[in-house]
């Protein structure tokens, strides 16, 4: 029996960031210099996190997803993501990665279990992707996408940031790769985090107003979502073989169907992404706390959760890369 919140959703997914480092630094997500990284010490061990898997599993959780930071720079992801398969209630585990690493890690990560895999990409132009990303690998990520199809992953879903005056030009053609391969084109709001480098105001641009460029391409059949997807609205243009999606965190927030838990790589747990409340998992883990003492805090985590974000511009004070996104 899964845990209910205070507002009557059952809390099953829980989004785990392993790592705070990245091979990126992403305009809308860090500074140049980056973020000052934490201590080692203070990052959650492979042995840590699995205990903490096994014990949501007991509570109910079915879904896990490994993130970041990129979770690929993390040495020896293929141990935790084969060992978290393995762990008995847990029905998908999921990764999101910017792809980087993917051509040379895909296979062993496939080999590993795994079979859900969102990349990052928010532009189909080289330069922009330089640009955006402040590092050159678009052909690799490219190649990793096309490695991570032809290797099997199902579904590969590509996450593209919607940004007015840097990739709005685009929303059609990056949804046009849905036509001709197996991929969910995802489009999501830009969020107003805290470290962004890009002015928000001037780069939000709502799901809707994307979604009315692509109506160029015809008519957008709905498909249904099923308990375990995430919130993304699902579309499908007629005749192709992938899908798109919109996720509209602030236009149209989806906080009433919100099934999540966020523990950070220093092993906070986090109730909401725009919520800097945290309850701190690691200290008792260290600590020797028993299974039932670190259920309890995972109990009063969801207990806490709140009721919606609201629009709270810039609530949270952790940079998305020691959150998880
Ligand atoms: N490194 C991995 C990646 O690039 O997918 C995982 C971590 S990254 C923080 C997770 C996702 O958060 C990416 O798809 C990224 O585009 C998205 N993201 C980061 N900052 C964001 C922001 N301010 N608004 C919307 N999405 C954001």
């Amino acid at each position: 029996m899964p845990i209910y919140d205070a507002f009557h959703r059952a809390i099953t997914y829980l989004r785990v960031s392993i790592t705070d480092r990245c091979n990126l630094r992403c305009r809308y997500c860090v500074p140049k210099e980056g973020i000052k990284k934490l201590p080692h010490e203070e990052i959650l061990r492979y042995e840590e996190i699995l205990r903490i898997v096994k014990i949501a599993a007991q509570m109910g959780f079915k879904k896990v997803r490994i993130t970041g930071g990129e979770p690929l720079v993390r040495k020896n992801l293929v141990y935790l993501i084969e060992k978290i398969g393995k762990i008995e209630g847990i029905e998908k585990v999921c990764l999101t990665t910017n792809g980087v690493l993917l051509p040379e890690m895909a296979a062993d990560l496939y080999k590993a279990g795994l079979r859900h895999i969102n990349i990052s990409l928010d532009t189909l132009n080289p330069e922009k992707y330089a640009y955006i990303t402040r590092v050159n690998v678009f052909g690799r990520v490219l190649k990793g996408i096309k490695k991570a199809i032809e290797i099997g992953f199902n579904p590969v879903k590509i996450n593209v940031v919607l940004m007015k005056g840097f990739n709005d030009d685009e929303i059609v053609d990056l949804a046009k790769l849905s036509l001709t391969m197996p991929l969910a084109v995802r489009f999501i709001e830009f969020m107003p985090l805290n470290h962004t480098q890009i002015v928000y105001e001037n780069a939000f641009l709502s799901a809707e107003e994307a979604m009315q460029k692509l109506k160029k391409l015809g008519d957008l059949e709905e498909i249904p979502s099923s308990p375990l997807d995430g919130p993304a609205k699902r579309y499908k243009i007629k005749g192709s073989l992938g899908e798109i999606g919109f996720i509209t965190a602030l236009s149209n927030h989806f906080c009433h169907k919100c099934n999540r838990l966020r523990l950070t790589p220093d092993g906070q747990l986090r109730p909401c992404l725009f919520s800097d409340q945290e309850w701190d998992l690691k200290t008792p883990l260290r600590q020797g706390a028993d299974d039932a003492k670190i259920r309890a805090i995972i109990e009063d985590a969801i207990a806490h959760k709140p009721k919606n974000h609201g629009y709270v511009k810039f609530a949270t004070h952790r940079p998305m890369s020691r959150i998880g996104g």
